[in-house]
């Protein structure tokens, strides 16, 4: 393959750099481009490829505007970066990555044709299999991981001074001779001590407790000191610096920005990152460029190996920042194409069954509620009745903060399904909010008619259609036998709602029509689990509900397979809760409120701190907690606990006890804190607030104020830091949930914040929220990309679809 693009490129640049005057070759780049298109054509085989070069051909360079002819350059160059990612012409057109990544020692380069970005990470030299198993902790796992092991910050060390401008108590760097070097005793410890100089002057060196580097040292060699300048007895000295010598290789340790990595036992700073420099030296180069050109281009982004390379060992701050926005581009981009891809491949390739409640249910059904509903459910519940008499499956988010009434939405959903002679799931995130969920929906069905049957797990109601609609509920605590027999009467049909947590959609559950899902608290459960129902060859329609008030902008990245609904109106007479932050030393003053509350005949909730290891340890601080306060502060009151590790038996014991007002105060982990209504609570105490998102907080603040009572949330924090005051202060003053979550966004990444870890989604290492201008591009980018090439199945988009497909760990030939 006889292209060589070299020159086109020299020339296009040239011309570039010229402000586009048409004068970089003699007689005009028509004449050049021409010549280049006849000698080119010919070997474009890819007929999409080869209209793009006859548009490009067409126009005359000469006669377009300056503005044209930067397009039309850039225009050339992307085509001529897709080309060359044609396999055909890879090998000619591409260094040959043997040879991209140079290893220093022979012995190693033996073994490269078989190493790559893929393999473990023992594969580098230096990296023993005890190492491999710390970086393990980290996540990092192979050389690629590796690349993507970015640093938590970076030094400045990049101002180089001579001796005689160093100023004490700064950090500072200098390039200095080793004039002397010995062992010397400081104390007890033994260190190193150093005279090092350059020609304006000499300044002492001392490593502590290090007496090694006496025998790396010697005079007149020259190294790079980076380090704090102290004082000792008078006179300037450099405390135990980072140094490297100068003639090894490329500064590492000192004397630029040099990356902070994040450690764990058994990793140390300057070893991390001597292995990432040479990872980074060797690697990065081998990183395949998956964004289109014309994208990069148009954003103006860094090329992948690059940016790579730059975020770890930058060549200065503006070289970092925009490795830093290629990075968080791709990893928005990658995730808006997923979430894309799922939406179209959700909507085309399935139909879903068209569900309709007719006017006379509806009517029915509507009035037999204790209340009107507000503007805002009346909306929502319209744009959901309107999806749903299609067949295409509805995907669609509804937000609504706590005590909006989700729930009565969501049932008016559930009937038009079960009218139209479909089955409606309702997925909540725990056993206990299922309880919940199956005790209200009942309730409310109940309002409506008459109870018909009425089984632990299964009732069914008269009055709404002309047949019963039985309800069930499927929770982990019904086995054997009668978990048989349940699913048998699902898949028989027998049941039209079911009520259950997210096993639900595991394997052992068959649906006899099912053709709507209710998802409760979305961000419990992930991208992967609302596909999972697709795998099993469903297709219902899904509705999503949240209470937590996600930004637009980050709803429509992270959720923008959905589209939103919000019900933005509390229903009428809902009052504000009370919220105070208590100072350590206002502890006893708080217990003696919840004691006057529960005196009026209240009840109240006391979260325990939030403990990051595991379910069983919170359970345990939650037992001592709750065996302090019943022994030391409530004597007198009756206290229930209330954990993950229950069983759920003795949670829905615990919880009906609480809810029949026979204890006073409900001692609870933070595991189950969603959607509790208990209307005669007035008072929630919370334990650690400052360890808590501002969001959670606001959440559990929302399980008061249910009822009449003037209700009241208690916030404690030990040892608040100072950004953990300004939160605090927040929160005792707004209860706006948007403003909330915009608030922890600023604090916490995205990735945080949704947890996306769990769900499914890619994690986001470099991208903040915060930049909604690069979020709302890379939107924008992604879905043009999407427009033009859904499936991206256009041969230029070969590697995107590829890295696509890796980040989302997807398999096979299509994306979802
Ligand atoms: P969410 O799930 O959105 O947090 P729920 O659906 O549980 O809220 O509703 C909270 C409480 O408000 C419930 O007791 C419910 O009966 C009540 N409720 C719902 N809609 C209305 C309304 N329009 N007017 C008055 N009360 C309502
Ligand atoms: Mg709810």
């Amino acid at each position: 393959m006889p292209i060589d693009f070299t020159p086109l490129r020299k020339i296009l640049k040239l011309e570039q750099e010229k402000g586009y005057s048409n004068g970089t070759v003699f007689g005009g780049l028509d004449k050049f481009l021409a010549k280049w298109a006849a000698q080119s054509e010919q070997y474009i085989t890819n007929p999409v490829l080869l209209r793009r070069f006859k548009k490009l051909n067409s126009l005359d360079y000469s006669l377009l505007d300056k503005k044209q002819r930067r397009k039309q350059v850039e225009n050339i160059l992307a085509f001529v970066d897709d080309i060359e990612q044609q396999p055909i012409q890879k090998s000619k057109a591409r260094p040959a990555p043997a040879k991209k990544a140079p290893v220093r020692k022979p012995k190693a380069a033996a073994i490269t044709g078989d190493i790559s970005l893929d393999s473990p990470i023992t594969a580098i030299k230096g990296i023993s299999s005890s190492l491999a198993a710390r970086f393990g902790k980290l996540d990092v796992h192979t050389i690629r991981d590796l690349l993507y092991f970015f640093p938590n910050r970076h030094l400045d060390y990049s101002q180089l001074k001579t001796v005689s401008e160093l100023t004490q108590g700064n950090e500072e760097s200098i390039v200095a001779n080793v004039w002397q070097v010995r062992e010397t005793r400081m104390g007890a410890r033994r260190s190193t001590e150093a005279i090092v100089g350059d020609e304006t002057g000499n300044v002492r060196v001392v490593w502590f407790n290090n007496p090694y580097i006496v025998k790396q040292l010697s005079t007149n060699k020259k190294i790079v000191i980076s380090g704090r300048l102290g004082i000792f007895k008078g006179l300037p000295v450099f405390e135990s610096p980072e140094w490297e010598s100068l003639e090894d290789r490329e500064l590492t340790h000192t004397g630029r920005l040099v990356p902070v990595y994040p450690l764990t036992r058994g990793l140390y700073q300057r070893q991390v990152r001597n292995i990432m420099k040479g990872v980074i030296d060797s690697w990065s180069a081998s990183l395949g460029e998956f964004l289109p050109s014309g994208i990069r281009q148009k954003c103006k982004l860094t090329g992948l190996s690059q940016a790579v390379s730059q975020a770890h060992f930058p060549d200065d701050e503006e070289s970092k920042n925009k490795a830093r926005v290629r990075l968080a581009f791709d990893e928005l981009f990658l995730l808006q194409l997923g979430v894309l891809d799922r939406k179209y491949s959700f909507q085309q390739d399935q139909s879903a069954s068209p569900l309709s409640a007719d006017a006379p249910l509806l009517e029915k059904w509507f009035d037999s509620l204790p209340f009107t509903l507000t503007g805002a459910q009346n909306r929502v519940i319209k744009d959901i009745l309107a999806d749903i008499r299609k067949t295409t499956p509805m995907s669609r988010l509804l937000q609504g903060e706590v005590g909006s009434g989700k729930t009565a939405v969501a049932v008016t959903a559930l009937l038009a399904a079960v009218a139209s002679g479909y089955q409606g799931a309702f997925m909540a995130p725990t056993e206990i909010l299922a309880g919940q969920h199956f005790a209200s929906i009942c309730r409310l069905l109940e309002n409506a008619g008459q109870a018909e049957v009425k089984e632990e797990y299964l009732h069914s109601y008269s009055g709404l259609l002309p047949r019963p609609i039985t309800i069930a509920m499927l929770i982990g605590d019904i086995k054997g036998k009668k978990k048989k027999e349940l699913q048998q009467r699902i898949v028989d049909g027998e049941v039209d709602i079911i009520i259950g947590t997210h096993a639900l959609i595991q394997k052992d559950v068959s649906f006899n029509r099912l053709g709507l899902v209710v998802v409760d608290e979305q961000h419990r459960f992930g991208v992967t689990q609302r596909s999972a129902l697709r795998q099993k060859g469903l297709s219902p329609h899904v509705l999503v509900m949240t209470a937590t008030p996600i930004p637009r902008t980050l709803a429509l990245t992270l959720y923008g397979d959905l589209d939103l609904s919000v019900i933005d109106e509390l229903p009428p007479g809902r009052q504000t809760i009370k919220t105070k932050w208590l100072k350590p030393t206002q502890r006893n003053s708080g217990y003696a409120f919840l004691r006057k509350q529960v005196a009026e005949g209240r009840q109240a909730f006391i979260i325990c701190p939030l403990i990051e290891e595991s379910e069983a340890i919170q359970a345990r601080a939650a037992i001592a907690e709750f065996e302090h306060l019943s022994q030391q502060i409530f004597p007198d009151l009756k206290l229930e606990l209330l954990h993950g590790r229950m069983s759920s038996k003795d949670k829905d014991g615990v919880m009906k006890s609480f809810r029949q007002r026979n204890c006073d105060i409900l001692v609870s982990t933070p595991v189950v804190e969603v959607g509790i209504d208990i209307p005669n609570a007035s008072v929630m105490l919370i334990e650690s607030a400052d360890r808590f998102g501002l969001s959670q907080l606001h959440q559990f603040r929302g399980r008061v104020g249910r009822g009449e009572e003037q209700s009241y949330c208690l916030l404690l924090a030990e040892h608040p830091s100072g950004l953990a005051r300004q939160r605090l202060d927040i929160i005792e003053k707004t209860d706006d949930g948007f403003m909330l979550a915009e608030e922890d966004l600023k604090l916490r990444g995205p990735g945080e914040f949704f947890g996306t870890r769990q769900s499914g989604v890619p994690d986001l290492k470099m991208a903040r929220i915060s930049d909604i201008g690069l979020l709302e591009r890379v939107r924008r980018e992604a879905i043009e990309l999407f427009e033009e090439d859904p499936g991206l199945k256009k041969t230029g988009h070969k590697p995107l679809l590829k890295e696509l497909r890796r980040i989302w760990k997807t398999e096979g030939d299509e994306l979802s």
